[in-house]
């Protein structure tokens, strides 16, 4: 028999919010978006050379109409505008994204996931990504020239992708060619390839696509890993250093091999000595969710529901993916729970709305967020339905707001370092 072990889980994480906002790790949640993102700037995870899109509209700049609309009314808004704009809309939705405004989604993944998914609809003129601006910035690369891509709420970033910034990543590049000018070309190999994770700005991306690296997802980062170990001595692999770390070590990299690079200091905060021996180099960046899990809360899990199971995501500190039973992408806990057995217990380290959707889908298991303060994605968080309703609106009256543009040089980049991820995939 199903247990519910907390009742939380089981709620809109929306309500959950609104109802406690005490209980979320920012009170400020609570508040609508356009309190929170009036501060001036195109928006966390934005590529420095996105094209600033016209007319320009900036974080907070929400008509107040659309702030004071009723929950009513601005649904019934973005469900007329969706009838209306029919096949040549089409809106997809991340897995972290907040339930009401999943519900409008035509696709639901991850971000790579939802940039393939919207190849599928060539017919749509505009696709409207409800996620962050990395994720938006990569279906804008993918996508058909004439096609427009949306991001309802440009102050709608990733806090990880904002930690590896271009100029920072470029000044550690320069850095590690000198340290290793004088070696030896004797193997063939490079010194260094450059790996981003896909949560990072499209600029990275085209960083890797000149400098021969290449992209990796959660679902796919050991097969990049091998890639790039047949080409070069060592990884620069950035943003998150979880990721990288976890990765690294279940392949069978030594920690000792795994400096940590901090752009703040020269080298990186290493000797020479150490980025000469170095095999995977750590960029000093996280994701702001998945960093909050711990040991403690799986060992608390264990104690409370003997037997059950533990499968967290490997942004989450190397500790905590140790303590698991299991790690892996959304993809791969989606399939973790799907394979589970009636009746079994599962606590998830992943962020909540992926969780409660998945404890909603499978009501014959009980499933629980290893975290037990609620911690969305808060700036995903930030697609609010006013934005949804306000940017479809746009679009009904023949206007495009929000549209994320990645230069042309920048796109044909990031696209080179996608298109070897993809090659280096098993078929
Ligand atoms: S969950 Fe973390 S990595 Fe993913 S978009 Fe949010 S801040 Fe970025």
């Amino acid at each position: 028999m199903t247990q519910t072990l907390d009742s939380r889980a089981l709620l809109s994480v929306n309500d959950v919010i609104t109802a406690a906002p005490s209980s979320s790790c920012d009170a400020e949640l609570a508040r609508g978006p356009w309190d929170f993102d009036l501060a001036p700037g195109y928006g966390p995870g934005a590529s420095e050379f996105d094209v600033i899109p016209t007319p320009v509209t900036r974080p907070g700049q929400l008509p107040t109409a659309y702030q004071r609309m009723s929950d009513d009314e601005l649904h019934a808004r973005i469900r007329a505008a969706k009838e209306k704009l029919g096949s040549d809309l089409v809106i997809l939705g991340h897995f972290y994204q907040r339930d009401e405004v999943v519900q409008y989604a035509d696709f639901v993944g991850d971000s790579f996931q939802l940039a393939n998914a919207a190849l599928t609809r060539p017919e749509a003129s505009t696709i409207v990504f409800c996620g962050v601006h990395f994720m938006a910035e990569t279906a804008d690369i993918l996508a058909r020239p004439e096609q427009h891509v949306i991001l309802p709420n440009l102050a709608a970033g990733c806090s990880m992708a904002d930690m590896a910034d271009e100029d920072s990543v470029e000044t550690a590049w320069e850095e590690l060619m000198e340290v290793y000018a004088d070696e030896a070309d004797a193997d063939g190999l490079a010194s260094v390839i450059p790996v981003t994770y896909m949560n990072s700005s499209a600029a990275l991306k085209a960083f890797c696509g000149r400098n021969g690296g290449i992209v990796c997802t959660s679902s796919n980062a050991a097969t990049v890993l091998e890639w790039a170990f047949a080409r070069g001595r060592r990884v620069l692999f950035f943003p998150d250093q979880h990721l990288g770390r976890n990765t690294a070590k279940a392949m069978g990299v030594p920690l000792e091999q795994m400096p940590m690079w901090n752009p703040r200091k020269p080298l990186g905060g290493n000797t020479e000595a150490d980025l000469i021996d170095a095999k995977v180099i750590l960029w000093h960046g996280f994701c702001s969710v998945h960093k909050r899990f711990t040991v403690a809360q799986i060992d608390q899990a264990r104690a409370q529901y003997p037997g059950c199971k533990v499968i967290v995501h490997p942004e989450s500190p190397m500790p905590v993916v140790d303590a698991a039973d299991a790690s892996g992408s959304t993809d791969a806990i989606r399939k973790f729970v799907a394979a589970a057995s009636p009746g079994d217990v599962i606590a998830i380290g992943t962020e909540i709305n992926l969780v409660n959707r998945l404890a909603a889908e499978n009501p014959d298991k009980t499933i629980f967020c290893l975290d037990p303060v609620i911690c969305p994605c808060s700036t995903m968080y930030r697609i609010h339905p006013g934005y949804l309703a306000w940017t479809l609106d746009g679009l009904v009256e023949g206007e495009i707001r929000n549209e994320i543009v990645v230069a042309d040089e920048v796109a044909r980049d990031a696209k080179v370092a996608l298109e070897r991820m993809l090659a280096a995939l098993p078929r």
